[in-house]
C-alpha cells in the first residue's frame, strides 16, 4: 500500500527527518485558519497516491490565506492521472537553495535493498535517470548490517550529496525497516537557502503482508491503488488486477490467466483485467468476477478460460449458469473449457443456450473470438 505525502511525511518525522510545519484540509474554507496558522504564505499540495502532481498543476504556491482558499479550491477535485484529488496538504513554503532525491527501494531481481541517491533531484528526475544514469547513483545496502553512519556518509559521497544529508539517509533507513516499507522516497530532499535540510516530498510503500500490524493508516489497506474496481475485487476475496484493455479475462490458475492474456494479445486485442478464480469455481465466485469485470465501461467482451482440474468443467458450467441468473450480461461471454469433464460442463452451457455466450474448444480459437467481438468484427 502505498501512503500519501502527508502520512509519509509523519513517518519522516517520527525519524528525526526535518519536514516543513504542515496541515491537511479536505474542504477550501477550512484553508483560511489552516495558511493563517502557518504564517500566510503556503504552498498548497494535492493529496493523491501518484507522482508527477508538480507537473499536472497539483502544486502551487499561495500568497496569503485568501489565496490559499482559492488555490485549494482550484485543487480540490481535479483529476490527477486517474486520481480524484479529495484532500490538499498546505505547507510552509520554503527558500530552496538545492534538490536532492534520496530513497531505498527493495530490489527483487538482486535480492537485495538498494539505496538510490542524486544530487539532481526534483521533477525531472525520471529524466535525469534516463538520460543520464550516471548521475543517479544506486547503491547495494546489506539490509542485515543496515545504514550505519558510514554507510550513509559513504552513500552520500557516492551520489556527491553534501554531508549534511547523511543523518537523512540513515533516518530514512530506520523508516524502511521500522515501518514495514519496500520503498521510500524523498524527492525533493532540499537544502535551503538558510542551510537546513528538509524533506518537501515522499513517497512511501508499505509491505501488504505487514497490514495487521499497520492499521493506523486504516481501512485503506485493502485498496493498494486506488482504484475503485480492484477495491470492489479485493473485498469479494478475487485476485483482480485492472489492465487498459477490452478483453476481460477470467481463468482458474495464475499461470493459465497470464497465457490467456498473451493470446488475446496475440490476437491484436487487449486484456482487461487479469482474474484469477483459482481452484474453487463456485457459482459465488463465478459472480463476483463476472460483475467485476461487467463493471468496467472499457470492457466489450469477457473470455472465460478453463482447464478442468480439481475443479471439474461442469462444476464451472453450473457455477456459469447460475452467474447467469444473478448478473445481467451485457457483454458478450465466450467461453473455453477443457480438461475434467469438459463435455460435460459444454453440455450443461449448451442447455442454457444464453443468447449472449458462445463456446469455443480451443484457447487460440476462443481467444481469437472474444478478440473479434471486442474489435467490433464477429
Ligand atoms: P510531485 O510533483 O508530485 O513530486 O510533488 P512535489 O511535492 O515534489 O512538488 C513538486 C515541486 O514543487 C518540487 O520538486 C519543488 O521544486 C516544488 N516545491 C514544493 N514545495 C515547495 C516549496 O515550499 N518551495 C519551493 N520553492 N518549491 C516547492
Ligand atoms: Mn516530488
Amino acid at each position: 500500500m502505498d501512503l500519501y505525502e502527508h502520512q509519509a511525511r509523519q513517518l519522516f518525522a517520527d525519524h528525526g527527518i526535518a519536514v516543513p510545519d504542515a496541515e491537511v484540509v479536505d474542504h477550501p474554507s477550512a484553508a483560511h485558519a489552516a495558511a493563517e496558522r502557518l504564517g500566510g504564505r503556503v504552498v498548497v499540495k494535492a493529496q493523491v497516491k501518484v507522482g508527477g502532481r508538480g507537473k499536472a498543476g497539483g502544486v502551487k504556491a499561495a500568497a496569503d490565506p485568501g489565496a490559499a482558499v482559492i488555490t485549494a479550491r482550484q485543487i480540490l477535485g481535479m483529476d490527477i492521472k486517474g486520481h480524484r484529488v479529495r484532500s490538499v496538504m498546505l505547507a510552509q513554503p520554503v527558500a530552496i537553495e538545492e534538490e536532492f532525491y534520496v530513497g531505498y527501494v527493495l530490489d527483487r531481481t538482486a535480492g537485495t535493498f538498494l539505496a538510490i541517491a542524486s544530487a539532481e533531484g526534483g521533477m525531472d528526475i525520471e529524466e535525469v535517470a534516463a538520460t543520464r544514469p550516471d548521475a543517479v547513483a544506486r547503491i547495494p545496502v546489506d539490509p542485515a548490517e543496515g545504514v550505519t553512519a558510514a554507510e550513509a556518509a559513504r552513500i552520500a559521497e557516492a551520489a556527491s550529496l553534501p554531508p549534511e544529508t547523511a543523518p537523512v539517509l540513515q533516518a530514512l533507513w530506520q523508516v524502511l525497516t521500522e515501518e514495514d516499507a519496500l520503498l521510500v522516497e524523498v524527492n525533493p530532499l532540499v537544502r535551503t537557502t538558510d542551510g537546513r535540510i528538509l524533506a518537501l516530498d515522499g513517497k512511501v510503500t508499505l509491505d501488504d503482508n505487514a497490514a495487521f500490524r499497520q492499521s493506523r493508516w486504516g481501512a485503506d489497506t485493502t485498496d493498494p491503488h486506488g482504484d475503485p474496481l480492484e477495491a470492489a475485487a479485493a473485498a469479494k476475496g478475487l485476485n483482480y488486477v485492472k489492465l487498459d484493455g477490452e478483453v476481460g479475462i477470467i481463468g482458474n490458475g495464475a499461470g493459465l490467466v497470464m497465457s490467456t492474456l498473451d493470446v488475446v494479445a496475440g490476437c491484436g486485442a487487449r486484456p482487461a483485467n487479469f482474474l484469477d478464480i483459482g481452484g474453487g469455481a463456485s457459482a459465488r465466485v463465478m459472480a463476483d468476477g463476472l460483475t467485476v469485470i461487467l463493471s468496467d465501461p472499457s470492457v466489450r467482451s469477457v473470455f472465460v478460460n478453463v482447464f478442468g482440474g480439481i475443479t471439474a468443467c461442469d462444476a464451472v458450467a453450473d457455477g456459469i449458469v447460475q452467474a447467469l441468473d444473478s448478473v445481467h450480461l451485457t457483454k458478450p461471454l465466450v467461453v473455453r473449457l477443457d480438461g475434467n469433464n469438459a463435455a460435460r460442463g459444454r453440455a450443461i452451457l449448451d442447455d442454457r443456450a444464453h443468447p449472449m455466450v458462445q463456446q469455443v474448444t480451443t484457447m487460440d480459437g476462443a481467444a481469437d473470438r472474444a478478440a473479434r467481438l471486442a474489435l467490433g468484427g464477429h
